[in-house]
């Protein structure tokens, strides 16, 4: 119960990335500054008072891009606005009362609340990194996935949206895991953290961000990058994520969020080794697999 509440603590300052057009512009006295790394431009917009948040964020990013190409490049540019408030942030993205709030990301753009307030102290650079990292994949995989103009209709869901950003910024150890689900699964038989996400997100977002980051690592542990990559490269050039999911993956996201479910409830993960960056073991050779698993076939499109 304890983890449960520190891990909602935590993730109360992470997320809030949004399919939202909404914003308004930073304030005349705003500078910018250009800088690429590793092939992909970015353009820092922020206030003088945050000039070392955006040093910061200056040194951090060229090791954040060679993170982020496991899934593309990056096709436009990103902007990155350092918001000097809280206030301000959610000035510029039009979402009042979100005081958890610290970033949001769309197809191009983040905006940030100035590391500088994120606590008493400010924000170390491992802290920037992580949040930096989680951001700029959702705009990567916006940009892989649709254009400028589409990128808010391809109705990604809110687990692979989220559990594709936890999983590449490494965020397993802020998450509730899958025991954590299959807790909640048998206090919430009639709930599905995966399929009602956006049901759940606002009141429990904590197990919605833990089963998306479980869901998503079983996804890539199951079918690897290249499937997740051929899932974008779909839905950028022939439509709705639905569709997309069932060519690329060969099964449908409803069957494959019930197999994530059942792996769950019947504990596959007891037998899984300690730390996350562990393959499920549906990713194992047959012989290797443990527990009451469903056995998955790889589908033949693959
Ligand atoms: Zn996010």
């Amino acid at each position: 119960m304890a983890r449960l509440a520190l891990v909602a603590t935590v993730i109360a300052v992470l997320s809030g990335c949004s399919a939202s057009m909404a914003t308004r512009p930073m304030s005349a006295a705003a500078q910018a500054t250009e800088l690429q790394a590793n092939g992909a431009v970015f353009i820092l917009q922020y206030e003088p008072v945050d000039e070392d948040s955006a040093k910061d964020i200056r040194s951090v990013l060229p090791a954040i891009v060679p993170i982020l190409q496991r899934w593309g490049n990056f096709t436009t540019p990103v902007t990155i606005r350092i918001h000097p408030t809280h206030d301000a942030l959610e000035a510029a993205v039009l979402h009042y009362n979100y005081p958890w709030l610290r970033a949001w990301a769309r197809y191009d753009t983040i905006d940030l609340q100035s590391p500088r307030t994120w606590g008493i102290l400010g924000s170390a650079l491992p802290q920037v990194t992580e949040m930096l990292t989680h951001e700029l994949t959702h705009c990567l995989m916006y940009q892989q996935s649709a254009t400028e103009n589409t990128w808010m209709y391809k109705r990604i869901p809110l687990w692979f949206r989220e559990g594709m950003a936890s999983v590449t910024a490494h965020q397993e150890y802020r998450r509730p895991h899958d025991e954590d689900v299959w807790r909640y699964l048998k206090a919430h038989p009639e709930k599905n953290p995966i399929l009602d996400a956006d049901g759940l997100y606002q009141a429990e977002p904590d197990i919605v961000y833990g089963a998306a980051h479980e869901a998503f690592a079983f996804l890539d542990g199951r079918y690897g990058d290249e499937a997740i990559i051929r899932l974008m490269q779909r839905m950028k050039t022939n439509g709705d994520f639905g569709p997309a999911f069932r060519t690329a993956i060969g099964l449908s996201e409803d069957v494959f969020a019930r197999e994530y479910v059942r792996y769950v409830e019947w504990e596959g993960w007891r037998d899984a080794p300690d730390g996350k960056a562990r393959a499920h073991p549906l990713a194992l050779p047959p012989t290797q697999r443990t527990g009451g698993l469903h056995p998955v076939e790889r589908p033949a499109s693959l």
